[in-house]
């Protein structure tokens, strides 16, 4: 419906500065927006995003009456939500957690979530820095979730919850959820997985085309291709949000929202500038985003709302050093080395990933090197933490002897590698595993194509250390790797195997010597994933500005919200469900 003239009198200029400072191509054109005259489409609410949080939040707002158009940027639905291992942490007494016997409450959860006395074993705290209304909100409505999942056709694996994948120290009881695959073809290999293990594999497939069927069942519009590119407010700073721009295909199309728009775009991880203002380092050679090039987190929920006046929130959760925010590879030779996810041919999205990597067992196989060729650091040494609830024992709620009775861990991959060589500039640069002949054997490699990324310079080989050094030129390698440097730093740690001790960085009985042509270079680079730190909301989900005050009829869940460190699905559902109650119970504008 068209909006009439004397509506827009106070329309004006809706996204500006913040927008234009972070803009990139996508972004370009939403700097300063009119609210239009004539709306493309519309629908009482737009949700943006159709992954772990949007889809919840569309599905639940169009069961209670309300139109709902669905925006996803990408060609298919699902986000990270669908590219994920499927480990659910939700809890305070779900049907599956009663039916084990494991006792648990919405109160034992909320202080569990806002525990100030537990810290991983590098010292940093988990949970000290949530928000305690977000917090609250979750915890009464988690066990919901989990009953609304499987009542929209999730089936979970039916065992007892555990503490795998996912949920991080701290937890009184066993919380961890695992959505079965079943039949589902899976996104990272186009195909179902083995029917044996169907009802048993925990994947995110098995989360999100349940919710799929179920959001197309109910009604939901689901607009693929359609990126959000700025909202619309009455006036700049005050007002309503009355819709949402989008770019689809090119073709720039406005859509009002009657009653609320509800942000689900997932985090800010792919976007150099916005994920750099928590951490400076970030820099753009940090190119194999976890779940992408699935769809991209490019932190645009987050600018369209700042454009308009919100906030972020909870900032410190995004640059702790523990969980996912930053993994340790688990593949290389390829630009997407996140250790849980591995793209396979057959995939929809292999034309964009190239190749699927050679995944490491054993890390004693390589030895790691930075842009001069140098070693850095123990190459078996772990990422922040082990993220397992399991890891303080015993746990006490409240207690500060959970702090004191951690064992500090100074093991650290991840700021070695992202130390850089000491040129002044910012981010560590690429890092490569450098491996042998006896290695690929050892680890039963096949070291072409569709394995490793040559074509786009993520693997290089040759006969010799100093021609290899030579080839490893690529767009992110900003300085030469000097050949002299290189080769002595492999004599060295051959001497080390010599040796049977590292005397650099300790690393427990170096075993085998890089001696055997042809030699390998791989990309090994640091890989980013989690984003913990989002828009301001409050506990029913609505974007708040910088004076704490609500933007009417604007909500953010998941990933783009801020206030909550936990890695992501539980929150996720749990949030959507939250946002999508609360902005079909908005006033319908005329
Ligand atoms: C490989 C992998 C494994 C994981 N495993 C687990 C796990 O086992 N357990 C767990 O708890 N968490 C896991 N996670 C994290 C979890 O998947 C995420 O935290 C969760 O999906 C976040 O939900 P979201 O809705 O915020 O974002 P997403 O699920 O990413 O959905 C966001 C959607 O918004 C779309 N979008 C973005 N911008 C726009 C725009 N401007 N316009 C339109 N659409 C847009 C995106 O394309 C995407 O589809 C994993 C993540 C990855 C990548």
């Amino acid at each position: 419906m068209a909006l009439k003239r004397r509506d827009l009198l106070s329309a004006g200029v809706s996204a500006a500065a913040v927008a234009a400072n972070l803009a990139s191509p996508r972004m370009a054109d939403a700097q300063v927006l009119q609210v239009p005259a004539v709306w493309d489409r519309t629908a009482d609410v737009v949700v943006i995003g159709s992954g772990a949080s949007g889809m919840p939040a569309a599905i639940v707002a169009r069961e209670a009456g309300s139109s709902v158009i669905l925006l996803e940027g990408e060609k298919h639905i699902g986000g990270h939500g669908i590219c994920s291992g499927g480990n659910v942490p939700l809890g305070g007494g779900t049907s599956r957690q009663k039916k084990y016997g494991i006792e648990d409450s919405p109160d034992l959860l909320f202080r569990d979530l806002t525990d100030w006395s537990v810290v991983e074993p590098n010292g940093f705290p988990d949970y000290r820095y949530n928000d305690r209304e977000v917090i609250r909100a979750f915890a009464d409505n988690s066990a919901p979730t989990f009953e609304w999942l499987v009542a929209h056709g999730v089936v979970f694996v039916d065992k007892a919850p555990d503490g795998q994948g996912g949920t991080a120290v701290g937890n009184s009881v066993p919380r961890e959820h695992h959505a079965a695959v079943m039949g589902w073809p899976m996104v990272q290999t186009g195909k179902p997985a083995d029917p044996s293990v169907q009802a048993t594999m925990s994947s995110g497939n098995g989360l999100m085309r349940p919710l799929e069927v179920s959001a197309k069942k109910a009604g939901v519009a689901i607009l693929l291709e359609h990126r959000m590119t700025a909202l619309y407010r009455q006036s700049p700073n005050s007002g309503r949000i009355l819709g949402v721009a989008v770019d689809n295909k090119g073709k720039k199309v406005n859509i009002r929202a009657r009653k609320a728009v509800v942000i689900a775009t997932g985090g800010s991880s792919t976007n150099v500038n916005f994920r750099r203002m928590f951490d400076p380092r970030l820099t753009e050679e940090y190119c194999g985003v976890a779940g992408q090039p699935y769809s991209d987190q490019d932190g645009y929920g987050e600018i369209a709302a700042m454009a308009v006046g919100a906030s972020l929130w909870g900032l410190y959760n995004q640059t702790g050093e523990f969980g996912d925010p930053l993994t340790k590879p688990g593949t290389v030779g390829s630009q997407y080395g996140y250790r849980n996810l591995q793209w396979m041919p057959g995939s929809p999205v292999f034309d964009k990933v190239r190749a699927s990597g050679l995944k490491v067992a054993d890390w004693q196989n390589l030895i790691l090197v930075n842009m001069l060729g140098k070693r850095f650091y123990d190459e078996t040494a772990p990422q922040y933490t082990s993220n397992d609830y399991n890891s303080i024992r015993p746990y006490r709620q409240g207690s500060y002897l959970n702090a004191k009775n951690v064992k500090y861990d100074p093991s650290n991959f991840l700021n070695a590698a992202l130390a850089g060589i000491g040129d002044g500039r910012n981010g560590g640069g690429p890092i490569w595993a450098i491996f042998d002949a006896d290695a690929v054997a050892r680890e039963k490699w096949i070291p072409n194509p569709p394995n490793v990324d040559i074509a786009a310079g993520f693997f290089f080989t040759a006969d010799t250390l100093a021609e290899l050094a030579r080839k490893i030129v690529m767009k992110y390698q900003r300085v030469p790797m000097p050949a002299d440097v290189f080769e002595q730093t492999v004599a060295r740690y051959n001497s080390f195997v010599d040796a049977g001790k590292d005397d650099d960085f300790g690393k427990p009985k170096p075993l085998y010597k890089i001696a055997t042509p042809p030699f390998y270079a791989a990309w090994a680079t640091p890989v980013i994933h989690d984003t913990r730190a989002g828009l301001r909301i409050n506990a029913k989900c609505q974007v708040m500005d910088m004076n704490g005050h609500v933007i009417a009829g604007l909500y953010s869940c998941g990933e783009s919200a801020g206030g909550f460190s936990e890695h992501g699905l539980a929150r996720a559902t749990c949030q959507g469900r939250i946002a999508g109650t609360n902005a079909t119970a908005e006033r319908r504008q005329a």
